[in-house]
């Protein structure tokens, strides 16, 4: 077994435990193998040990990989900041977007979409811890950006997406609740909405007991980002 895919098996275990927990199906939790800085022969290790979704944070690093691994049936999801300049590249190579925080961006991502590839699945982040720093729209914008988001021809609106702040204390549920009682209220006007994407190597279990739907884990199947 290769190193990518020791690493695979544990995560995917963890994510069986945090499910069993929460008492909610393993299949209830996608796992998205984050693979931003990572070369393109480990990904290919991951797609040996049955990983089917990356995600990508650079769009310039994406592209070759996604070039060199076309053909497999791979589903890429970019995670990063979205940049104005960067939506057609977004638009025309990968299949959702999980960094969407305003609605001018989501405007050019679906002009930009090509029909032939059918709509872009996108959430929309929040925010949910309140950093300076942080990209997302702030959760009370949420609603009704979620509902323009919504009405656009070359978008599919999945849910919501948020990267909230690590704590020293370990008390990093109370953001995940948040985000999940934001979900909640906002599927009740807009039904379509079914993922939740949240958790990271350090925190999955936090999110799986609040509901995440998709999990985002880089570190702990790649190793430390060099
Ligand atoms: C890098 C990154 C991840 C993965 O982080 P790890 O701690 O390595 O699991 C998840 N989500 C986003 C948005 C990221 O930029």
């Amino acid at each position: 077994m290769t190193d990518v895919a020791a690493r695979l098996t544990n995560v995917r275990s963890r994510i069986e435990r945090a499910c069993a927990a929460a008492a909610r199906r393993t299949d209830s939790v996608g796992l998205i193998a984050v693979s931003k800085r990572v070369a393109v022969e480990r990904l290919r290790e991951a797609v040996a040990a049955g990983q089917g979704d990356f995600g990508e944070s650079y769009v310039q690093e994406a592209l070759p990989k996604m070039a060199q691994l076309a053909g497999l049936g791979l589903t890429w999801h970019f995670i990063g900041p979205v940049q104005s300049n960067k939506t057609r590249d977004l638009a025309e190579h990968f299949d959702w977007v999980h960094g969407v925080d305003r609605l001018r961006l989501a405007e050019r991502l679906s002009a930009q979409r090509p029909p032939m590839l059918g709509p872009l699945q996108v959430c929309v982040q929040v925010n949910i811890s309140g950093e300076d720093s942080k990209s997302g729209c702030a959760p009370q914008d949420a609603p009704l950006l979620c509902a323009a988001v919504a009405q656009l021809p070359g978008l599919r609106l999945r849910g919501l997406m948020a990267i909230p702040a690590l704590r020293a204390d370990g008390l990093s549920q109370a953001p995940f609740r948040a985000l999940r009682e934001l979900f909640e209220t906002i599927r009740r006007t807009i039904p379509q909405m079914d993922t939740l994407s949240a958790g990271m190597s350090d925190d999955l279990e936090a999110a799986i007991a609040e509901g995440a739907t998709r999990v985002r884990i880089g570190s702990a199947i790649f190793g430390a980002r060099g």
